[in-house]
């Protein structure tokens, strides 16, 4: 779970949640930036399921709909993932 680099305030999963996209500590209210080896880990996780319904996809005959669900699941367990793989930093940190 991400931590503040600020206050030290350890993040709940539901906040978050709550502060995904403006990633605002929800104790000390300063902004935050999301970490570079953060960023590493979420880019791959973006990555993953993707590939697999791609793999799915090419290897049975998946209906459309059946494709359409499997996508929505695994959105739906990459956003719960990611406040596991959040790491807070004060500066916007950029990877090479
Ligand atoms: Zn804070």
């Amino acid at each position: 779970m991400p931590i503040c680099q600020k206050c030290e305030h350890k993040w709940t999963w539901k906040e978050s949640m709550k502060s995904l996209f403006r990633l605002k500590c929800p104790n000390c209210e300063e902004k935050q930036f999301q970490s570079a080896k953060s960023k590493k880990k979420t880019s791959i996780l973006s990555i993953v399921p993707i590939s697999i319904i791609f793999l799915v996809n090419v290897f049975s005959s998946l209906s459309f709909g059946s494709g359409a669900i499997l996508l929505i699941v695994f959105l739906g367990a990459m956003f719960g993932l990611y406040p596991f793989l959040l790491q807070l930093s004060n500066e916007e940190e950029f990877y090479p």
